[in-house]
């Protein structure tokens, strides 16, 4: 996804009986990647690997979705302890590529629980995370919200059981922790019009202001979030 200047420009909804009073882009900092990961190349992936000189900025952000009913987050954004701590990945492979792939800029002032407070929020305000897909960077935040609902799609839970997720840089240390309340999701279809074209979709708040759809590619499991407002 590309971020532009208009998404990153807070939206306030100015009729009252809204559902969505606002959204917000929150950073988790960014990482630089190579150009061929960002764009794919016809050159094997070893060779891009460790003989590439081409870096592209990756900004690594997240949204903070004020709902009438509560605050949720479209993802939770990287744990500055990536680029502190080296046993942050358990597997030696893994931390070895990790440094030949992504270069992060990323420090303990982007932490969820300080990101949130900047912006008026404590972590206790979170009832609902949704996960778009379970890659690293977008599931750092959760150890600071045990007490929310952490939504996935069912078939993006599902790569955890398969062998050695971490190959697709899926970090089960990092996902499957204590106290986290992960809630699998299915899709369902429905009258909704939105749902043409897809197998379904998913309500999170029940009122169709936020409305789950599958959009696998990047991930088996991924999946995006439409917000709609009256209007
Ligand atoms: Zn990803």
């Amino acid at each position: 996804m590309v971020i532009t200047e208009e998404m990153i420009t807070p939206k306030k909804a100015t009729e009252t009986g809204q559902a969505i009073r606002s959204l917000h882009v929150l950073s988790s900092g960014w990482a630089e990647q190579h150009r061929e990961h960002r764009y794919g190349s016809w050159l094997p992936k070893l060779w891009w690997i460790f003989m590439s000189r081409r870096w592209v900025k990756l900004p690594i952000n997240y949204f903070l979705i004020d709902h009438r009913e509560g605050s949720l987050l479209f993802d939770t954004g990287l744990d500055p302890a990536i680029a502190a701590d080296k046993g942050y990945i358990s597997s030696q492979i893994g931390q070895f590529l990790l440094r030949w792939i992504f270069r992060f800029h990323i420090t303990e002032k982007d932490r969820l629980d300080r990101v949130l407070a900047t912006n008026g929020l404590s972590v206790s305000d979170i009832r609902t995370a949704v996960i778009s897909h379970l890659h690293f960077d977008h599931v750092g935040g959760i150890a600071h919200i045990p007490q929310a609902t952490l939504i996935v799609g069912a078939r993006e839970w599902a790569q955890l059981s398969k062998p050695h997720p971490e190959h697709e840089w899926i970090l089960r240390d990092h996902i499957e922790i204590p106290r986290a309340k992960w809630q699998p999701i299915t899709f369902e279809s429905t009258d909704d019009p939105l749902s043409d074209g897809f197998e379904g979709i998913f309500d999170v708040a029940g009122d169709s202001s936020m409305i789950l759809l599958p959009t696998p590619g990047h991930t088996p499991g991924s999946l995006s979030m439409l917000i709609r407002n009256k209007g």
